[in-house]
């Protein structure tokens, strides 16, 4: 069987070594000393400032919402994970859908500001399989309407962009570690800014609001993480860099696979990325349903990331008429599989199938 993804586990010894040092202090949780080993790793790694390491990267964007105060609408992209949409909702704030870019699948940021109302508080925008927002045109109308800027930055790990880390735009930036994402920790997530002032703010935020064990400095929620989730991480994080080549090799292969079919790999079409996903765009849905289910008989499972659009979820006031694009790229794109444990041989297996129903 082939899954569209596989949870990287660490050699078993490396993980017991951390295990027996928490034993020994008998600290569980409550910001113990892996914990924050795994930060001071993490911000290095990626280049950043402040970075809180939390339960999951849902409650990264709910902090996140929470931190800049917003209550109102908030404008955002149709084609991500639901948790993009779904933690608007629920910090009782509106996401108003503006539509894609159809090569990057990200926020368009010319359709911005045609969406922006009086209501209007913030921008929340996905790096998609890892492809970089139009950060510098989302910034520029943001700056100008005074709205706040968080990027949902989950599929980002490691993307560099014009010259630093993605995770350095916007006012906020958020992460997943969930098992399926590039760098991981079980579950767990991240929130990063490179301001001081809502650093502190998110740090008590992840805390219950507390200062010390009797002063409460405002409101919060328990978004902590545990030294064992932690301590998987630091064993993670070294695999990394040959993860990502690995991922880069097989990128690389299915390009050349492809190149000759009708099947657009967009991966290639934008270039810079962190080799996390491998979307693919097939001529028509009906094309899609017909390789979904002949890889199926062959025990191979891609996965229809992202669909349906956003704009379907039944919690939201918006019709699929209000974003064609990402309508349209929700029902035409594929995540073919792409892990560190797939061989080229696995991927002409996959693309043979794939050839005789395009
Ligand atoms: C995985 C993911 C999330 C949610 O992260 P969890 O750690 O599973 O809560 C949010 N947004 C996007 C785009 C994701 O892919």
């Amino acid at each position: 069987m082939i899954t569209v993804t596989k949870t990287f586990l660490p050699p078993l010894d490396t993980y017991q070594q951390l295990l027996q040092g928490i034993w020994d202090r008998g600290q569980l949780t409550n910001g113990g000393p892996i914990a924050e080993q795994l930060e001071h790793a993490l911000r290095r790694h990626l280049g950043v400032k402040h970075l809180l390491y939390v339960s999951n990267g849902t409650l990264a964007l709910q902090l996140a919402i929470k931190a800049l105060g917003l209550t109102g609408e908030v404008l955002t992209t149709p084609f991500s994970y639901v948790a993009t949409t779904s933690s608007l909702v629920w910090e009782n704030c509106r996401p108003v859908f503006v539509d894609i870019d159809p090569r990057s699948l990200c926020l368009n940021p010319a359709l911005i500001e045609a969406a922006i109302t009086p209501a209007t508080q913030a921008i929340l925008a996905t790096h998609v399989f890892g492809f970089p927002c139009a950060t510098e045109a989302i910034e520029q109308v943001a700056r100008r309407h005074r709205l706040r800027v968080i990027y949902d930055a989950a599929h980002a790990f490691g993307v560099q962009y014009r010259g630093q880390s993605i995770l350095n735009y916007g006012d906020i930036s958020t992460l997943s570690f969930h098992a399926t994402k590039l760098f991981h920790t079980g579950e767990g997530g991240a929130v990063v800014t490179s301001s001081d002032e809502l650093a502190e703010k998110l740090a008590y935020m992840r805390n219950f609001g507390h200062q010390d064990a009797n002063t409460f400095i405002g409101l919060g929620i328990n978004a902590k993480n545990t030294e064992l989730h932690a301590a998987l991480g630091l064993c993670v994080l070294p695999h990394v860099p040959a993860l990502m080549r690995r991922r880069q090799a097989l990128t690389a292969e299915y390009h050349r696979l492809l190149a000759p079919t009708a099947v657009q790999c967009l991966a290639a079409l934008i270039g810079a990325s962190n080799f996390s996903y491998y979307p693919v765009l097939l001529p028509s849905e009906a094309h899609l349903l017909a390789v979904v289910a002949a890889l199926g008989e062959a025990a191979i499972f891609p996965r229809r990331y992202f669909y349906p659009a956003l704009t379907a979820l039944p919690y939201v006031a918006a019709g699929a008429a209000a974003c064609p694009v990402a309508t349209d790229v929700a029902g035409r794109v594929l995540c073919l599989p792409l892990h560190h444990d797939l061989t080229e041989a696995d991927l002409a297996r996959i693309v043979a199938i794939i050839r005789r129903h395009v």
